[in-house]
């Protein structure tokens, strides 16, 4: 029998990216108020027009703005809005190559405001959401059942990840579906999912999930789609450190899990 190991945790969350989402999501409808007040106070003519473009720009931008609890209690209707800009753009994106770096842009914008809404509370009732493509592919280990069918062979980051959840008590899934994770996210009514999946995934899960504050962590492909993919384990880890309400019990127990390989 094999005793867990105890990961260890990396205690820092790097710094996110969401700088092009920004200007986009914020600057334009302010570009666009200002023109708006700027042209109705040099024009007459359809000055009642102009004005209520402005004001229409201001209410549209407003949402940026939002941070900590106003965040949360908001956060289904600037989730909505945020994809909106997020989805709207990303044709534009992907004609100038740039598919992946625009939903990356999102996703950190989207992280930078969970981790200020989560930096005076810690997160109670978390969820892990993880791909099964991050288990390799020729291991038949039935952690889908169970995530304690896996032998802990250091071949794919399963074996990290199923040590330190066990072992801090972490709520996790590992789904093949992306409707499943939605599904099992929605059951459990989580108060922060932490998940990681493909940029494509990732816009599409903050679409579909607004209510649920997401902090979200992108895949890698050295392999392509959907084959032994691979994540930073750290991140995941600091992320869950730093959002989440510590569980691990005091005077640690030394749970035993059955011996393999994969
Ligand atoms: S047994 Fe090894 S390859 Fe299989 S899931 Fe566990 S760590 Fe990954």
């Amino acid at each position: 029998m094999n005793e867990l190991r105890v990961p260890a945790l990396s205690g820092l969350l790097p710094e996110e990216r969401g700088l092009a989402f920004l200007i986009v999501r914020r600057g334009l409808p302010l570009a666009l108020a200002g023109i708006s007040f700027v042209t109705a106070a040099m024009h007459a003519a359809g000055r009642g027009w102009w004005m209520l473009v402005g004001v229409g720009a201001l209410a549209a931008a407003w949402p940026s703005f939002l941070r900590g609890q106003a965040y949360l209690r908001n956060r289904t209707a600037i989730m909505r809005q945020d994809s909106l800009w997020a989805n709207a753009v990303l044709p534009l994106a992907r004609r100038l190559g740039q598919e992946d770096a625009w939903i990356l842009s999102f996703c950190g914008y989207n992280n930078q405001r969970v981790r200020a809404a989560f930096a005076g509370h810690r997160a109670r009732r978390p969820l892990i959401l993880l791909p099964h493509c991050i288990q390799m592919s020729r291991c038949k280990a039935g952690i889908l059942d169970d995530l304690q069918a896996c032998y802990d062979c250091g071949l794919c980051p399963v074996g990290d990840y199923m040590n330190a959840a066990l072992l801090n008590r972490w709520e996790g899934r590992i789904t093949n579906r992306s409707h499943k994770a939605y599904r099992e996210a929605r059951e459990y009514r989580p108060d922060l999912v932490v998940a990681v999946s493909c940029t494509d995934r990732l816009l599409k899960g903050l679409t579909k999930l607004p209510e649920i504050p997401c902090y979200v962590i992108p895949l890698a492909l050295p392999h392509g789609m959907c084959v032994d993919t691979d994540f930073s384990v750290p991140h995941l880890f600091a992320a869950m450190e730093i959002l989440v309400e510590p569980r691990r019990p005091s005077g640690e127990i030394q749970v035993l899990r059955p011996e393999g390989i994969a």
